[in-house]
């Protein structure tokens, strides 16, 4: 966050008055000639020169501070300052090591202020960097199990032995064709697309990620409006920003973002927040609304009707982008096929979503709605908004609220406007590698099910019941960054296969730290934090692209100073390596003559034969793949990866606008088909450089052409990389592919809506973060640790007073259709009444007996399987301890919080595969035995709950349109070959004509639950 300047000092440049710079210049030559006077020297302070906000990057390679500990000596510390890239949330905020120039160890992080997502600024979770590099309890060498899985019985091994076994259990399963038995799966990819290539390079379709229980909901509705399935909103020059999450103080991309949102509200910008949490969030906006959970989208289309009904929409925009004249054609075809009469249809189709209807729906007041749909009209085109995780991956239909919000920019003209929405890719850059492998010949089931073809990502969290129900096996299944047991709901599912060797032949943890899910693996490969490896990463933040570079900065450091570095491990702790190096190893060693055509693309093309080192890697991805990169760096006589080094990030474009509405050039049209609704395709190739049609882009017609445009009223203009190439308000996917009733933006009753709940049940928000930690990474960051480390379930006092709790800190019981958890009660005022909620971020533990992981948050549990099935308790808090920091002993709080995701079944939403994380619950006080932490799971309950949400689906074999197993044109990381898209024998197929019509804003019946 930007801090403020202090009182009577220039904090930054300009913004200090004249006369209080004058005023301290005054003081200094005083001091100074007082000084002198005595006959002593004066120290003029460290810099020399200026005060500061940050240190100038001219002076990164000796910047001089004053030992705090040595005051009131001025004992001066040089520095080396060495970018690198935050690693602890998704933002990739630029960091500055301070490498200490005569220990040569780091000794703080703190802002890259040439970063220009961050610039400068950091979160807590940015400096606490430096506690998960020093964490005296970090894994710092190769481990393989020495006992029965889960037994913590661990024996220290050389990489050497680590690569060998799992280079031949991979080249075996690849040889015999059993690559389908090979699985990378990843929690926070913090890297744009370089394992998605490893894993391309074996043939292999094994990339599977965490996003279906994190944002994916939020993503479905934003691509089906506009193929691409992220919204950058122009939060800075915004004049209404509008959050369906806790965003200012920790949504995606959060203090990038925070900081801009921030800056809007000092030019006056309103902020609107739908939260049903009091969150740090809802505590600054001007329009709070706490509605009822689920009911967000009820309230978008409120505010859309109004839009409607006053004629406060922007029809030239909709007339122009919009795919209306197709929903005509397909819903409406013996009417007039005209944009007066859309309009007609349009004034009817929400007319039922009238304030009184939202209300009713959300427990927000009529009038409080219409005042708000009020600011959202004055908006224009400087509408930004956001939804993500929140709402969005909370509830059955959870995609239809950002669906929704989409409708709102999409009604007011505001997207890819100053002050508006862009869809992420024109405000992201991917540049392209040294090598590039072909697409995967296969097609991995058990992460893209057929009873999912339109799920936005991998169905990961089904992963244990796919495997328990003998769907395939695993024979090599590697997490990084990753932590299932812990993160996933039905963690003890995940449990049950992970101790399977049947189901999983070898569990491989690539990780810095123990967790919940390494206990269980056969082997534990200690990789670097975000200080410790290499990645390149953009992410949008603001109208602009950029790229940063995480590096290891001791690395940097040594070479700055004449060192040459050849491999990570030389300069991290213990053996400690990157996954760069390490992938290039393994597939070395998986194909060493490089006759299973794996070794190709991981040898150096300079040095043919070789290994690729990562210099190469990235020195050619800088100097071929990143415009303006190379010129840059020629300014200051460095290549363009010398400069990456120095300063960590670059910037390739700002302000780019609207790419939707730019002219297609004439060098891209050459032998083209228009279709009636105006789609253009043209058999020329793709630019070289082009970055503007992204990883969504459209699929060509029947004659391979590209689809490079759209005409509008005459002109071909780049549009959108939708089938039809414009912003999508009726989807001719959903409406192909089964869910007909689905293809207009609309609104989903949620599996927690009242009807639904039973008498005595509540709903239950399990998704928020706090904004001092981050799921399963920050734990052993002792500073953080120490500012946030448990969670009480929050509880209005009308609820406590109803359900018999008295005070904050007495025992409740949570009891989810699984089992139950017991917590600690936080009565509270700022959570609606019944709801209560719990944040996810806290609850870590470790077997009695197994390793020390995250000794400042991880309780001493014993966990137990029983007839009733599975039984956890707390039998040791955090204590304090004796270790190699000296903090360790400090720790004052012992109350780490309660794992409440074991407590809940899966909830896939049948079309966007997202896990929907509400629950409906029962609380009560605790019973006299139970004790804070405690966990009863019945597993078998668990698998029956996955059942009745797995008959929700439209499996391919019965909707597909067209003999694929899901529509190639929708995003899918690691894209098989055309050919594998193809049902399999015995899926069978629906057919053309599964009929688009019946489209309703209303219609969400069918996806009920059986409850
Ligand atoms: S927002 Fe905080 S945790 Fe996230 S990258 Fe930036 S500094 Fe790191």
């Amino acid at each position: 966050m930007p801090r403020p300047p202090r009182r009577g000092r220039a904090g930054r440049a300009g913004r200090a008055k004249p006369g209080l710079l004058d005023a301290l210049g005054a003081r200094v030559s005083a001091a100074r000639a007082a000084t002198e006077a005595r006959g002593e020297t004066f120290y003029q302070g460290p810099s020399r020169v200026h005060l500061a906000s940050f240190p100038p990057k001219e002076r990164w390679d000796d910047w001089v501070e004053l030992s705090s500990r040595a005051w009131p000596a001025a004992d001066e510390r040089h520095y080396m300052l060495v970018p690198t890239t935050c690693f602890n949330c998704e933002s990739a905020c630029g960091l500055l090591a301070y490498v200490d120039r005569q220990t040569g160890r780091v000794r703080k992080f703190e802002g890259n202020p040439e970063h220009p997502g961050s610039r400068g600024r950091n979160c807590a979770k940015g400096p606490a960097t430096i506690n998960q590099v020093t964490d005296p309890d970090r894994i710092l060498y190769p481990m393989r199990r020495a006992g029965p899985r889960g037994s913590g019985q661990w024996e220290r091994i050389t990489w050497d032995e680590a690569l060998d076994a799992l280079a031949a259990r991979i080249r075996a399963a690849i040889s015999q064709d059993r690559r389908n038995e090979i699985m990378v799966h990843i929690g926070r990819p913090g890297e744009d697309g370089y394992t998605e290539r490893v894993l391309a390079s074996w043939g292999v379709d094994g990339h599977n990620s965490h996003t279906n229980v994190c944002s994916s909901g939020g993503r479905t509705g934003f691509q089906f409006w506009m193929g691409i399935d992220r919204p950058s909103p122009d939060h800075a020059n915004a004049k209404v920003i509008y959050l369906i999450s806790a965003h200012l103080e920790s949504g995606h991309y959060f203090n990038p973002h925070a900081q801009r949102i921030t800056q809007a509200r000092a030019n006056g910008a309103k902020v609107i927040v739908l939260d049903t949490r009091l969150s740090n969030t809802a505590s600054q906006a001007d329009y709070w609304l706490s509605p009822q959970p689920g009911s967000e989208a009820a309230i978008n289309l409120a505010i859309a009707n109004h839009l409607i009904q006053a004629g406060r929409y922007d029809r030239e925009f909709v007339r122009q982008w919009w795919n209306w004249a197709d929903y005509l054609a397909t819903c409406h075809p013996g009417r007039p096929q005209t944009f007066e009469h859309f309009e007609e249809v349009l004034a009817g189709l929400y007319a039922e979503f009238t304030f009184e209807y939202a209300a009713a729906e959300s427990g927000i007041d009529a009038t409080v709605l219409a005042e708000v749909a009020d600011v959202v009209a004055g908006a224009g085109t400087r509408f930004a908004c956001h939804c993500w995780r929140s709402a969005a991956a909370g509830n059955l239909g959870g995609w239809q609220v950002s669906r929704t919000l989409f409708l709102i920019s999409a009604l007011l003209g505001a997207v890819a406007t100053e002050g508006g929405t862009f869809p992420n890719a024109w405000n992201k850059f991917v540049p392209r590698p040294i090598h590039v492998p072909p697409h995967p010949r296969v097609w991995q089931d058990l992460s893209w099910p057929l009873e999912y073809p339109l799920a936005q990502n991998e169905m990961s969290f089904l992963l244990p019941h796919f495997l328990a129900e003998g769907r395939g096996r695993l024979d090599t299944y590697f997490i990084r960054v990753y932590n299932p047991v812990w993160t996933n709901p039905d963690g003890l599912s995940w449990m049950e296969v992970l101790t399977d060797e049947h189901k999983v032949g070898c569990f491989v943890a690539l990780t810095p730290t123990w967790s919940e899910s390494a206990y269980f693996a056969d082997y534990v490969l200690p990789m670097g934090h975000g200080p410790e490896r290499h990645d390149t990463h953009s992410y949008e933040q603001y109208n602009g692209q950029w790229i940063g570079f995480r590096q290891p900065v001791l690395r940097a450091a040594r070479e700055r100073l004449g060192e040459q570095i050849t491999d990570s491990r030389q300069v991290n702790p213990g053996e400690v390596w990157e996954e760069n190096e390490f992938w290039i190893e393994l597939s070395w060693r998986i194909d060493p003559d490089g006759s299973l055509g794996i070794r190709q693309y991981h040898e150096s093309r300079a040095r043919p034969g070789e290994k690729l080192t990562v210099d190469e890697y990235y020195g050619w991805m800088f100097e071929h793949s990143v415009p303006g990169l190379p010129e840059r760096a020629a300014t200051e006589g460095l290549t363009p990866l010398q400069w990456m080094r120095r300063y960590g990030a670059f910037e390739i474009t700002s302000q780019n606008g609207g790419l939707h509405s730019q002219p297609v050039p004439a060098s891209e049209l050459e032998d083209v088909a228009i279709t009636a609704a105006g789609r253009v395709y043209s058999a020329a190739g793709a630019p070289a450089d082009s970055n503007i049609v992204p990883a969504g882009a459209p699929e060509p017609d029947a004659a391979g052409r590209r689809a490079v445009g759209v005409r509008v009223d005459g002109q071909v203009l780049r549009g959108f990389p939708t089938p039809s190439g414009r912003l999508e308000f009726w989807s001719s996917t959903l409406a192909g592919w089964g869910w007909p009733e689905h293809a207009l933006p609309g609104y989903i009753k949620s599996h927690v809506h009242p009807d639904r709940l039973a008498p005595d049940q509540m709903v239950l928000l399990s998704t928020f973060r706090l904004p001092t930690q981050i799921h399963t990474r920050s734990a052993n960051a002792k500073w953080l640790d120490e500012l946030a480390h448990t969670n009480p379930v929050w509880i209005h006092p009308a609820d406590a007073a109803r359900f018999g709790i008295a005070a904050t800190g007495d025992l409740v019981r949570v009891e989810t259709e699984i089992g139950y958890f017991v917590a600690k009660a936080w009565i509270t005022e700022g959570i609606r009444p019944g709801v209560v909620a719990c944040s996810h971020h806290m609850g870590r533990w470790r077997l009695d007996g197994g390793p020390r992981a995250a000794g400042a948050m991880a309780a001493t549990v014993g966990l137990h399987r029983g007839p009733g099935g599975w039984r956890m308790q707390h039998r040791a808090p955090v204590r304090p301890y004796v270790s190699a920091d000296p903090d360790t002993q400090r720790f004052w709080w012992s109350d780490t919080g309660v794992h409440q995701n074991l407590t809940f079944p899966v909830h896939p939403d049948p079309i966007s595969g997202m896990h929907c994380w509400h629950q409906a619950v029962r609380v009560r006080p605790a019973d006299p035995g139970d004790r804070h932490g405690d966990i009863a799971v019945d597993t078998a309950a668990a698998r029956e709950v996955y059942r009745q949400w797995l008959a929700l689906t439209h499996p391919a074999g019965q909707v597909s349109p067209d003999g694929t197993r899901r529509p190639r044109w929708l995003m899918r990381p690691l894209k098989p070959v055309p050919d594998a898209f193809r049902l399999p024998d015995g899926a069978g197929q629906a057919g053309p004509g599964q009929g688009p019509a019946g489209a309703s804003p209303g219609g969400g019946q069918r996806v009920e639950p059986d409850r």
